[in-house]
Order: structure tokens, then C-alpha cells, then sequence
């Protein structure tokens, strides 16, 4: 008698369509292209997803990480899953095969059942340019709090433009207050505003990510408000003219208007708590919203001798389109050391912040060297490459090897990437 085939399970990789911001950080952290998505949903296509688990940590919301025992056969399609408003209920398996899977899951052999990560899977620590887990001494952060059902109503308190009025950049400083209600965050977190109304196909609009410009204790210490420097988008990525729905709602807020927030989300890309920690900062345009909070929360606690030193690579075109320029050089000396980076700057040579991380390579390296210092990089995609490029050719001038001081970095919770 021939014995029978065994059933072949698949612990099925999903996104949750209800929590997912839509922020694309799976899509390009996922190294063998199992992620895609529509106008609706990012969704994992079961026939190429090895279950690496590459993409889970970077998550900012964790809508990434849902499994289904599903019969390989009955897995839901790519089309399916873009149909979605929300994750389908469990299915129950056939006997025979959740028997399999179960010995599978407490034997940890897999015979043939794929309920784990597949052997060649790529180690998630060495995937990605930064860090997937924070540095040790960070505080541990609060996530997901409000989500797309049950959003929070923030009041506007502030909106006002913090680049040159005759610049075209608008980028806006916008302060919101929550009242008695709670929204507990840490410096480099971000949170989603849902702009109101529909999109082409007449479905809400889905929500966008602003990171945090204020320290965890308020734009205003001891207030329960908090700040977000906001981009206008007038054109798309390639220069086309377009209206960015959430950045031109946000910025033409006025004093008083409520808006629906969710989050908060992010729990990487945090800062140190232990005394004397280093912090290298290093962005373009909005990039500079997680900076500020870093900053201001080092320079609320200046007097008690604990801050570590601060260094600062700030790019963009011209002086008058750096956010807070003015605030920014009024800080002293001693307590930041600020390179700006501007590469249209009327009668000066163009300059990227990776051009000043080299010409700085030697106060750059003294404070690779301890072990106290975390790196944060954020801004543009397009930055990612080049700071890389800059901290690997100062490490190697040096005489270290960058590719063990950047396994050290990651490891450790000290190199951390956030662009868009
Ligand atoms: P959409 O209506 O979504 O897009 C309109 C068009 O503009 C589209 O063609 C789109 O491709 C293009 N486009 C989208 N974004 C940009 C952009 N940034 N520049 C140029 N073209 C664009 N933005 C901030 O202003 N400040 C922040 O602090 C901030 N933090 C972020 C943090 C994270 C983790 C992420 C993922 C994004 C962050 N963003 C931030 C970007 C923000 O979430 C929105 O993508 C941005 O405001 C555009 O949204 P929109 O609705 O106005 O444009």
C-alpha cells in the first residue's frame, strides 16, 4: 500500500490591512521581493516569502507580523489579499495537517510542513543598513495606541512655516495638544495623521507618518502636546507638479482645528538614556524633526553634567530652506557641534552632509571609537547610500575594518536609518 502524501502547510506570512500605515519600509527592507502593493494594501505573495523575518523588526506598527496555519494549496493569493479591509478569521486545518504542524512545532523538525523560517533564510541583523533594535539604554516606548478605528482627536496649538517665506520649500512647524488623554512618545518615534476624505476609488485615505520634532516631554515641557515639521509636497518624487493630500491638509491647519492621529509607532529608531552618550545626527530637510527632539531633550537636561557630546550634519539647498536655522545657531558651541551641508548656496561650492562627514572624518572616527555614541540617519532615501559610503572610506582611513564596526553598530542598537 502506498502511504499517503503528507498535506503540505504554510504558515502564511499576511499584513494586517487595518494597522499598516502603508509607510513602505517592508516592501524595501524584504530581501528576495516577496512584498508588493496596490492603491489598497502591502501584501506578501506566499509563493516567494522564505519566512527570513527580515522585514518584522523594521515595522514601525508590527501589522507585519501575522501568520496563518493555512493548506499550502488554499493560501491566499497576492490578488486576494489586495482585496482586503481586514485580515480574514482563522481557518481551521484539516486534522491530519495540524497534527503535522504541531509535531512539526514541537519537534522543531520540518518535514515538509514550511511553518518556520526557511533554512536559507537571510538573517534579519545583517539585512538592513541600520540597527534593528534600539540602543540598551533607551526608554522602552509605548506603540500602536491608536489605531484606524479608534483614532485620537488632537487639537491644533501652534502652525507656522519655519523655512524663508521666499523660498520653495514650505515646510511647517505644527504643534498638537491631546488634552487629559494620553499619548505617552520618545523622541524618533513617528505617528500617522488620517487626513480626511476619500482617495480615487472612494476609500478613506490612508494614513501618513510625521516623525516627532519635540523630546518626549512636550513642544512645551510639561505640556501634553507635541511638534511635527512638515514638508508641503507641490510636486511628486520625479518633479512633477502633484498636491500632497496630508502635507497640504496639515499645513494649512489653523489654530484650533482638530485632527485624527494614530500611533504611537517606532521602536528602533530611539535614543540612548545612559550618561555621557554620544549622539551623531545626521540628515536633509524634515530629516531633522527626530534631531530636534534628541537636541532639545539634551539641551533640557544641560545642568546636570550628564549629556554626551552632539554632532550635527544638516544638508540642505540654501540656508533659508533649513527648518529652525535660526533657533538651531543660536545653540551654543560647547553643546552641538553643527555642520550644514548647502548645495545651492548662491557663491559657495555645493556641499552633501557626507562631503562634511569626510572632512570631518577625524572628530567622526574619535567618536566611532567609543562605544557610548549612536548614529541616526534620516531625510531622504537617496542618503543612505552616500552616508554609508562617507562613514565607510573615514572608518577605513583610520585603520578599522567598517564591516565589523558596522556589524558592532548593529548589533548594538547605534546605527539607525529612517528615510523616505
Ligand atoms: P501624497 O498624496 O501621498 O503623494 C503625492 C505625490 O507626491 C505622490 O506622487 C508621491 O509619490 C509624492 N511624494 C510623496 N511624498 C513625497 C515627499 N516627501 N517628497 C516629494 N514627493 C513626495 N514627511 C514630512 O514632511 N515630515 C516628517 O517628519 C516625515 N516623517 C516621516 C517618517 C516616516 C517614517 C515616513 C515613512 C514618512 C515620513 N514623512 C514625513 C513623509 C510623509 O509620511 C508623507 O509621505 C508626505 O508628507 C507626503 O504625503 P502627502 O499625502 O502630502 O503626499
Amino acid at each position: 500500500m502506498n502511504a499517503p502524501l503528507p498535506v503540505e502547510v504554510l504558515k502564511q506570512h499576511l499584513i494586517d490591512p487595518e494597522i499598516c500605515i502603508r509607510c513602505n519600509t517592508c516592501e524595501e527592507t524584504c530581501p528576495v521581493d516577496a512584498i508588493t502593493h496596490d492603491a489598497n494594501n502591502y501584501v506578501v505573495d506566499p509563493d516567494i516569502c522564505n519566512g527570513c523575518m527580515a522585514c518584522v523588526p523594521p515595522c514601525p506598527t508590527g501589522s507585519i507580523d501575522n501568520w496563518r496555519l493555512m493548506l499550502r494549496n488554499e493560501a491566499y493569493s497576492v490578488q486576494e489579499q489586495f482585496g482586503w479591509e481586514e485580515l480574514p478569521k482563522e481557518k481551521a486545518l484539516p486534522q491530519e495537517a495540524a497534527d503535522d504542524a504541531a509535531a512539526d512545532d514541537a519537534t522543531g523538525v520540518d518535514s515538509g510542513v514550511a511553518t518556520g523560517a526557511a533554512p536559507n533564510a537571510v538573517s534579519p541583523a545583517f539585512s538592513l543598513p541600520g540597527a534593528s533594535v534600539p540602543p540598551w539604554s533607551a526608554a522602552h516606548p509605548y506603540v500602536n495606541l491608536y489605531t484606524h478605528k479608534a483614532p485620537m482627536t488632537a487639537t491644533v496649538v501652534g502652525n507656522y512655516r519655519v523655512t524663508g517665506a521666499d523660498t520653495e520649500s514650505d515646510i511647517h512647524h505644527i504643534v498638537l495638544d491631546f488634552g487629559e488623554l494620553p499619548f505617552p512618545v520618545l523622541e524618533g518615534q513617528s505617528i500617522g495623521i488620517l487626513p480626511p476624505g476619500v482617495d480615487a476609488q472612494g476609500r478613506p485615505h490612508h494614513a501618513r507618518q510625521y516623525s516627532l520634532a519635540s523630546p518626549r516631554d512636550g513642544e512645551r515641557a510639561g505640556y501634553n502636546n507635541l511638534s511635527l515639521t512638515v514638508k508641503r509636497v507641490t510636486e511628486d518624487h520625479g518633479g512633477a507638479a502633484a498636491h500632497g493630500v496630508c502635507s497640504n491638509y496639515l499645513c494649512d491647519l489653523a489654530k484650533n482645528d482638530t485632527v485624527q492621529v494614530i500611533g504611537p509607532f517606532g521602536h528602533t529608531f530611539l535614543m540612548p538614556n545612559h550618561p555621557r552618550a554620544n549622539l551623531i545626527m545626521i540628515c536633509t530637510g524634515t530629516g531633522s524633526a527626530p534631531m530636534r527632539a534628541m537636541t532639545e531633550r539634551y539641551r533640557r537636561r544641560i545642568d546636570t553634567g550628564d549629556n554626551g557630546r552632539l554632532m550635527l550634519f544638516f544638508g540642505a539647498r540654501t540656508e533659508r530652506e533649513l527648518p529652525y536655522f535660526g533657533p538651531l545657531m543660536k545653540l551654543p558651541r560647547d553643546f552641538i557641534d553643527i555642520n550644514l551641508a548647502l548645495s545651492r548656496e548662491p557663491g559657495q561650492p555645493k556641499r552633501y552632509v557626507q562631503d562634511l562627514i569626510r572632512e570631518r572624518a577625524a572628530q567622526v572616527c574619535e567618536l566611532l571609537g567609543d562605544r557610548n555614541t549612536c548614529i541616526y540617519v534620516c531625510g531622504l532615501k537617496g542618503m543612505e547610500v552616500g552616508v554609508l559610503d562617507a562613514l565607510r572610506e573615514v572608518t577605513m582611513q583610520s585603520g578599522q575594518d567598517w564591516s565589523i564596526l558596522h556589524d558592532v553598530l548593529r548589533r548594538e542598537g547605534r546605527l539607525h536609518f529612517e528615510t523616505y
